[in-house]
């Protein structure tokens, strides 16, 4: 049997490596973008104040994955799914334009959602969802550094990520500021109570948090960057905006799958074709529901493993987690909302 994976994540590698413990002879290659190996993006909120974070944040090469017999083509885009021939279309290698596949694997993931008023200021700002996107802020701030400065920022966006990366900013000794369209912090997640503390916590950092802020748009000027808002104009080393995540269901739209915010899948994570499967952070449950999170994304992955090889024929069910920010002494009092 041959299984493809488009997505070198922690759903994608988890279910490769678990596939492989239960089946020898299966055939496994995954399909990726990225040319680094195999990262814990969590560890990207903590990329300014951690200086080794380059090299401490790669968790396996995907040479070491050759070991286990799972091929990684990697630097590919997976461009087309044509379900009738079942095969994809790939760019970016010579030798290779297209992989055929008995079963096919969406771990896709997420990109930064921008949201569309901001969509034409695209060049006047940062966003941080990956690897490359930590690689390229940090250079960033390096040049600001050594003109002897301490760089300014503004992040636009106090969910948990963007708290996150105000956190570690200021930890790093950045004068940061914080612009919230609600009114109260990480407000899909936490109870008012613990977004009070969480407020208290930033500002104790000398973050300063703007709530009820409408950004209207940026402006590049002398080398500086402007957030125009609806109340000022204020000028910053650098932008940051962080506004949610997208699933990249692109793919599965052009191939004709089931989409609504995510790939829609069964509760067995199989979508409406019987030979494609979707996992992690593009799959949205019978439920409407996104499990965008480490453990349950993990727990689908060994799960969908376990489901293909016969070892499992209960539907998969999300385990209990409770995620938690990743902020300079910040514990939430109540369970996170999910
Ligand atoms: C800054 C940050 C901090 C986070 N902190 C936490 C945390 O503390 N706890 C927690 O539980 N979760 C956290 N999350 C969320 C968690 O990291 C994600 O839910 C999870 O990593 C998603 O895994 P995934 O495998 O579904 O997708 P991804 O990790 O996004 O992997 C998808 C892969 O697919 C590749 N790809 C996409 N399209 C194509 C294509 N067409 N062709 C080839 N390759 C393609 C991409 O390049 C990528 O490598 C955080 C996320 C971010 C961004």
């Amino acid at each position: 049997m041959k299984v493809l994976i488009i997505g070198s994540g922690i759903a994608g590698i988890t279910f490769a490596e678990k596939l492989r413990k239960l089946s020898a002879d299966t055939t496994i290659t995954i399909l990726t973008k990225e040319d680094e190996g195999f990262y814990s993006r969590p560890l990207l909120s903590l990329g300014f104040s951690d200086q080794d974070i380059e090299q401490s944040i790669i968790i396996k090469s995907f040479n070491e994955l050759l070991n286990d017999n799972i091929c990684v083509i990697s630097g590919v885009e997976v461009t087309r799914i044509n379900r009738n021939k079942q095969l994809v279309n790939i760019e970016g290698v010579d030798e290779i334009d297209s992989l055929q596949y008995d079963v096919l694997i969406l771990a896709m993931g997420s990109a930064a959602f921008i949201p569309p008023p901001f969509q034409p200021y695209r060049d006047n700002f940062f966003l941080f969802n990956s690897l490359a996107d930590l690689k390229q802020l940090r250079k960033f701030r390096q040049s600001i550094l050594e003109k002897n400065s301490q760089p300014h920022w503004a992040i636009i966006g106090g969910g948990l990520i963007g708290c996150e990366i105000a956190s570690d900013l200021a930890l790093a000794g950045d004068q940061v500021r914080v612009y919230h369209a609600m009114d109260r912090l990480m407000e899909r997640q936490l109870v008012e109570q613990d977004s009070t503390t969480l407020l208290k916590v930033l500002e104790a950092s000398e973050i300063d948090v703007l709530l009820n802020q409408t950004v209207k748009g940026f402006e590049k000027k002398d080398h500086k960057m402007w957030v125009m808002s609806d109340i000022n104009q204020t000028e910053y080393d650098g932008i940051i905006v962080s506004c949610g995540f997208k699933p990249r269901i692109e793919l599965a739209i052009h191939a004709g799958l089931d989409t609504n915010r995510g790939i829609k899948t069964k509760q067995t994570l199989q979508t409406n074709d019987e030979n494609i499967y979707a996992l992690g952070d593009v799959a949205e449950l019978p439920n409407g529901k996104l499990y965008a999170f480490i453990k349950p994304i993990r727990h689908q992955a060994l799960w969908l493993a376990n489901y293909l090889c016969k070892q499992e024929s209960e539907p998969w069910l999300p385990p209990t987690f409770n995620p938690s920010a990743k902020v300079n002494n910040f514990q939430a009092a109540h369970p996170y909302l999910f």
